[in-house]
């Protein structure tokens, strides 16, 4: 008998993983800006860039600490007002707070993407910058946002954080905006433990991060342009912030990217089996009453290795009693916004001094579930956790119309 999945456990490292580590045990060589050249920080950045599709990469401690830089390095002043979504991680209002700016919220739709309407008529509310979080790998219309932002002159921060391997009219998500950042948190695609990277084509705006980062000195002669080599925007930016900047000291440690290398051949197939496995049981849900997984836009080729859907005509008390079944069959089913101090319910970033309300955005977080689908399950555990979904639901609401 197939048991319910463990769908906290990640997949393992790849083997030249441990080889790249000893190596680094060997020579303690753990500083990436100590090897005149070739750190496999710096070669990870390289790396990454060729695979995404950018000029410039640059590896830091965290997505939250990617975000920070990106809006310091786009030299917003203090109370610069940053417009973000509703739907989001508390890192993200966060890394705006850290920046010394203010997050103004959008409102977020029943399909966990960003309400274009409302998005517009704040986007003329003296807003200087502009992050989209794709939220659970949920893309934004990213057509009619670098639209409205271009016309306004306001500069895109992609949260590209549980994206990575998302594309959006065939173009990699997080190089659409002026910067993107990812995360290497092991809940998302590619597994560190912690780690981030921010990427852009704008040597300017990478040059300030860089330094900003901890490329104290002269270490910035350590970063490269495409393929390795100096570019000249690239030096006289270096040049133009050399001593200008605060180090904000955000690096990202060799062991880090010795684990990270040998996991980037493996995004493509992670990529193919999370999308599969999630189609097979969005399918699957949809078929069924009470579940209604919302659609991909056009556009947009996902890479999920979670999924949500939004329970349909189950008041409060049904959703928690599903819920509760569901948990007790051995599911775990997170709804956003009825799970105590949830870090993705605006209401309860209380560190915000001016706490906004959005009511489509709560609508929606009361009713949407969130069940983790690592792509490393097999069919036969995907059928099981939709066994018990739908159990959950016929139980709860076949008990409440009797
Ligand atoms: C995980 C996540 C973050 C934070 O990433 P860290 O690397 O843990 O700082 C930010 N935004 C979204 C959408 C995330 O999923």
């Amino acid at each position: 008998m197939t048991l319910p999945p463990n769908v906290h456990d990640a997949e393992p490292i790849p083997a030249a993983a441990r080889e790249a580590i000893d190596a680094l045990m060997q020579s303690g060589d753990l500083f990436r800006y100590t090897a005149p050249e070739d750190a496999p920080v710096a070669l990870l950045e390289q790396e990454f860039a060729e695979l995404i599709g950018c000029k410039y990469a640059l590896a830091v401690s965290s997505c939250s600490a990617a975000l920070f830089l990106s809006l310091k390095a786009l030299g917003l002043p203090r109370d610069a007002r940053v417009l973000i979504p509703g739907f989001t991680f508390a890192a993200v209002p966060s890394s705006v707070v850290h920046a010394d700016c203010i997050p103004v919220l959008c409102e977020v739709g029943e399909n966990y993407r960003i309400d274009i309407a409302d998005f517009e008529a704040r986007l003329d509310q003296d807003i200087s910058a502009v992050i989209i979080s794709h939220m659970r790998g949920h893309t934004s219309d990213m057509d009619a946002i670098m639209a409205l932002c271009a016309a306004r002159d306001i500069p895109v921060i992609e949260d590209a954080a549980h994206s990575l391997g998302t594309t959006w009219n065939g173009q990699n998500i997080g190089t659409i905006g002026r910067v993107g950042c990812f995360s290497f948190q092991s809940y998302k695609m590619i597994n560190a433990g912690e780690g981030g990277i921010l990427v852009t084509d704008d040597a300017d705006l990478v040059a300030r991060a860089v330094i900003m980062s901890g490329a104290y000195e002269h270490n910035w002669q350590k970063h490269k342009g495409p393929r390795g080599e100096n570019t000249p925007d690239l030096a006289e930016a270096f040049a133009k912030w050399q001593n200008q900047l605060p180090l904000y000291n955000l690096r990202m440690s060799n062991l880090s990217a010795a684990v990270i290398r040998p996991q980037l051949p493996e995004l493509a197939r992670r990529v193919r089996d999370g999308l599969k496995n999630h189609d097979y049981v969005a399918d699957r849900l949809n078929a069924a009453p009470y579940f209604d997984v919302p659609a991909p836009l056009a556009p947009e080729r996902r890479a999920p290795d979670s999924i949500q859907f939004n329970l349909v005509g189950m008041n409060e008390e049904e959703i928690k009693a599903f819920a509760k079944s569901a948990a007790e069959k051995g599911v775990k089913v997170q709804v956003f916004g009825l799970s105590t101090d949830n870090a993705r319910a605006f209401w309860n970033w209380q560190f915000l001094s001016d706490l906004p309300e959005l009511p489509q955005t709560r609508a929606m977080l009361m009713k949407a579930c969130d069940v983790r689908l690592p792509v490393r399950l097999t069919k036969a555990e995907l059928d099981i956790t939709v066994d018990i979904l739908l159990a959950a639901a016929n139980e709860t609401m076949g008990r409440a119309a009797a």
